[in-house]
């Protein structure tokens, strides 16, 4: 990936809007001690999204702005730009350059763009997530980091290693949708153990609810009018099966 130019202003020790076009060759920053050479790779490392204070030698993260020198007042904010070459396509967006910036208030209000447009902290590591340059920065090993990095337990020199050829991402993702499966079974869990609670709830629901016809259905037979209506239902195929007997008897 190559980085174009990296513009400062306000950022650590560079008061002034300070561009860095970082031409195709430029491999190296030489200075004197304490003149600023560490600052701008923090400004690297920041405009692509560090969090943690300490990822850009900091206290906290104001302390990146300006803070003012005997003869020049502190500044309110710090921002820093950077202008990646996209003409390979390593990054997910139809252009040949892409800006990403960051701008952090003393109140503690930041913002990003990318090209110039407003955006979120999420939309800044998407965009890089693909290209290697992940959320823990590992691409950029600052001063005394390389010593850290030999000496890192083999499962954490893994995940510098994975990070930078861009498979953390996928074991991240793994590691959710795994999470997530598991949290779905014990949801299935619960939901059989409450069918199964309700099933046997219902059982004697259904009995009950069959029960009332067959009552009502005896006392009503044992109605006094439904007797009588017995009988004369009785009456009535007695006389029916008398005219049956007597009809032949009047055609003869
Ligand atoms: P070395 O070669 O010793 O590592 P360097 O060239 O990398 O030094 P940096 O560490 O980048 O230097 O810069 C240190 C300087 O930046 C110090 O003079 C420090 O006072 C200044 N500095 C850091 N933060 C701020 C800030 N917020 N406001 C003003 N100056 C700052």
């Amino acid at each position: 990936m190559h980085l174009k130019t990296l513009t400062l202003k306000g950022f650590k020790s560079f008061a002034d809007t300070t561009t860095l076009e970082l031409e195709p060759g430029v491999t190296v920053v030489v200075g004197p001690n304490g003149s600023g050479k560490s600052n701008i790779v923090d400004a690297v490392a920041w405009v692509l999204g560090a969090q943690g204070p300490r990822t850009v030698r900091s206290g906290k993260m104001e302390d990146v702005i300006f803070a003012g020198t005997a003869k020049r007042a502190a500044l309110g904010r710090a921002e820093v730009e950077l202008t990646i070459d996209n003409t390979s396509g390593m990054l997910p967006i139809d252009l040949a350059e892409v800006s990403i910036s960051r701008t952090l208030f003393r109140n503690g209000d930041s913002e990003y763009a990318i090209n110039g447009v407003p955006c979120r902290l999420l939309d800044v590591q998407e965009l890089l997530s693909d290209s290697g340059v992940g959320r823990q920065q590992h691409v950029i090993v600052g001063q005394g980091m390389l010593d850290s990095v030999l000496n890192a337990r083999p499962e954490d020199r893994r995940a510098i290693v994975e990070e930078a050829a861009g498979v953390l991402k996928y074991r991240k993702r793994k590691e959710k949708a795994e999470r997530r499966l598991e949290a779905t079974e014990g949801n299935l869990l619960r939901l059989s153990d409450l069918l199964r609670e309700v099933r046997r709830q219902l059982r004697p629901l259904e009995r009950q609810a069959e029960a009332p016809p067959r009552r009502a259905r005896r006392r009503a037979d044992r109605h006094p009018l439904a007797r009588r209506r017995a009988r004369a239902g009785d009456v009535a195929t007695a006389h029916g099966v008398g005219r049956a007997v007597a009809r032949p008897a009047r055609v003869r």
